[in-house]
């Protein structure tokens, strides 16, 4: 069964929007508190003594100190109304008027006393001067303080010397004291204390022996102080006026004391520590003026005064002096729990801190250095042994490949020898060849030669008449004279073969002479028109002037004229071939043979210097145009040799040019 929805009613709405906005006003609320302008806080402190007495200063100090660090803008107003000098009636009236001056119109939320009179003179002016504002006194000896109706809107510590607490605090250091000697004067505060007497002997009686030395002059004193007995100390309560009238200053005092006397001296009051007492429970102006400080703080923020109790003991301190502690031969140790040590060395890390801050950082540089070291050595170690494993390897390898290349060594030894074998094989090869090839050649060209001439003499003329015997006759000798060419054409061959194998094999026998180059070509004239039996090509020779002189073998010359000339004969058939010498301009011997025949196409002319390379010849080249292929090679061997060049330039169908130079002597 479907429920129906309850529909929100205008009463609902209106209350949820006032819990909403409720709800927001407080986060605004307390999530950012308002920022309200704190007033400044003004406090006067009002000394009964002078700045310069320690006990005033003190308090003055720990007032401050304390106020300024709970708000630094407290406005602190100090006075020092030096009644220890100035005890005149009309003086306080000069002082109130001044006062009113300086604070009738001003709003103090505080004033701070410190000694009777101050506080008896704030409570009698508080309401002219000061505007009633609530008074806080501190180091206050007489507890009687006026309890009328005045004593209201007022709280502070009273200074209250704590005897039995001193005499604690010796005992704690040194538990070997049997009897305390009390040094007191006359005066006022001596009598108040000595009238704790009582309660004192009770505290210790049976234990501790109390022999007050009051009423003495200052030499009595002195001379008791200095015959003190083993196992006593002194507590030193006040002595500014001896018996005699004399009056000292409490620095005075304690110093004469402290010079005669050889036994531990303890006090109630904390100017004295750091003069020659040991210590004891205290009477601190700091301590007073500190806690004076602390109960302004509450006042102004809004405790009633009357409602915080005066303060009795509370301001006392356990204080002690490092240094005449050490001179006793006491220990920290001993000492009451919370007590505050002057003079105490400092802690090395204290004293001293820079010094220490350097050692520590050359420690740890040093220490980052060490383990820098030890990495790099570490990693050299490393290194080392890589490098021997390395090394070692090495050494491997190179055994490894001398062992191959001692054996590719032997391999080369043997593969000379043999090479040297087939040198030998081909030299004797070279031979056989000359000899065997050529001898047949010569005996079957002598024969050709022979029968020709026989066939001539004795059956030529016995077929005169007869036609056909002529022809036959003929035929044969044409027969005979291919014979004959084809023979010469073998020997040029085998010729060429075996010169192109001496220059290579490096058996070439080389004659060298000094030739004189124009005599060499006036030589080799006649043997070059040779070539050119008929009128269709001419030779033309042109040799220069002052050729110059080579060294050369004159045969290897006349072959590399020959090859030249009568490849230019071969190659033409008809114009001209010339043969030009001539010395360059290094006085090298030039000379250039061109002709006017069919060319060498420009793709392989550089191609002609190659062995057995030939140009493909046409299906109309004669048979004499056949050639080895060798020729052009042996030039180009025989003019490097001598340390000339060779090189042609042809035009296809105008003509090539052969040139060659050889250096001169
Ligand atoms: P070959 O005995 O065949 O002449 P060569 O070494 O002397 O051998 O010449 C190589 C080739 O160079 C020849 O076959 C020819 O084709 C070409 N040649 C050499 N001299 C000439 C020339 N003067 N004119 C044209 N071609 C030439």
């Amino acid at each position: 069964m479907l429920r129906k929805k309850p529909r929100r009613t205008l009463l609902h709405s209106i209350k949820a929007f006032g819990f909403l906005s409720g709800l927001l006003w407080l986060m605004v609320l307390f999530s950012a508190p308002p920022v309200f302008a704190q007033p400044i806080r003004q406090v006067l402190i009002l000394n009964s003594y002078n700045y310069s007495a320690q006990w005033t200063y003190s308090i003055t100090r720990g007032v401050e100190e304390t106020l300024l660090a709970h708000d630094p803008s407290t406005k602190i107003m100090v006075e020092f109304m030096d009644t220890k000098k100035h005890v005149d009636p009309e003086y306080y009236k000069i002082l109130a008027d001044q006062f009113r001056i300086k604070y009738g119109r001003m709003k103090l939320d505080a004033v701070i006393t410190s000694d009777d009179n101050a506080v008896n003179f704030a409570l009698k002016y508080r309401t002219s001067l000061f505007h009633d504002a609530p008074i806080i006194f501190c180091g206050v000896n007489n507890h009687n303080l006026p309890t009328d109706t005045l004593f209201t809107n007022i709280t502070g510590i009273f200074e209250a010397p704590d005897i039995a607490g001193s005499l604690n605090a010796a005992l704690s250091l040194d538990q070997k004291i049997e009897t305390f000697y009390i040094v007191i004067d006359e005066t006022t505060s001596g009598k108040s204390i000595r009238a704790d007497e009582e309660r004192l002997v009770n505290l210790y009686k049976g234990r501790i022996g109390l022999v007050w030395l009051q009423g003495l002059s200052m030499g009595e004193l002195e001379e008791k102080l200095s015959s003190l007995p083993e196992q006593s100390a002194v507590l030193f309560v006040t002595f500014n006026r001896d018996r005699l009238g004399q009056t000292f200053t409490f620095h005075e005092i304690l110093k004469r004391i402290h010079a005669v006397c050889q036994r531990p001296i303890y006090g109630l009051f904390d100017f004295y520590l750091g003069n020659g007492i040991v210590g004891g429970m205290l009477t601190s102006g700091k301590y007073q003026g500190i806690m004076a400080a602390e109960l302004a703080i509450r006042i102004m923020n809004g405790e009633n005064p009357d409602s915080i109790p005066v303060v009795l003991q509370k301001a006392n301190r356990y204080m002690f002096d490092f240094s005449e502690m050490r001179r006793f031969g006491y220990i920290q140790e001993n000492l009451p729990p919370e007590s505050i040590v002057i003079n105490a060395p400092r802690p090395i890390y204290e004293t001293n801190k820079y010094e220490l801050m350097i050692v520590v950082v050359l420690i740890v540089f040093l220490s980052v250095v060490i383990v820098i070291l030890l990495a790099s050595i570490r990693a050299r170690k490393n290194a080392e042994i890589e490098l021997e494993q390395l090394n070692s390897y090495q050494e491997t390898l190179i055994e490894q490949r001398t062992e191959e290349l001692t054996e590719r060594s032997k391999e080369l030894e043997i593969a000379n020898y043999e090479l040297k074998q087939l040198g030998d094989l081909k030299t004797a090869v070279l031979n056989t060849v000359s000899h065997d090839l050529r001898t047949p050649l010569t005996s079957v060209l002598g024969f050709c030669k022979i029968i020709d001439r026989d066939f001539k003499r004795f059956f030529l003329p016995l077929c005169e008449g007869v036609d056909e015997l002529e022809g036959k006759g003929g035929r044969i000798r044409k027969n005979l004279s291919i014979i004959e060419e084809e023979g010469e054409r073998l020997t040029r061959l085998i010729n060429d073969f075996l010169d192109l194998s001496k220059i290579e094999s490096g058996h070439m026998v080389w004659n060298n002479t000094l030739i004189d180059a124009t005599e060499l070509l006036k030589q080799v004239e006649p043997v070059l028109h040779g070539y050119f039996p008929d009128s269709r090509v001419s030779l033309n020779i042109d040799i220069g002037h002052g050729l110059p002189r080579i060294v050369a073998d004159r045969d290897r010359l006349f072959q590399v004229f020959n090859n030249l000339v009568g490849n230019a004969a071969k190659f033409t058939e008809e114009g001209m071939v010339s043969v030009v010498a001539d010395t360059t301009e290094e006085g090298w011997l030039k000379v250039v043979i061109s002709d006017t025949g069919v060319g060498i196409p420009p793709d392989v002319v550089n191609r002609i210097f190659e062995k057995f390379y030939q140009v493909c010849q046409d299906e109309s080249a004669t048979e004499i145009s056949r050639g080895s292929g060798m020729g052009l090679a042996i030039s180009k061997r025989i003019i490097e040799h001598y340390g000339g060049q060779i090189f042609a330039s042809s035009t296809v169908d105008k003509g090539s040019s052969f040139t060659f130079t050889i250096p001169s002597t």
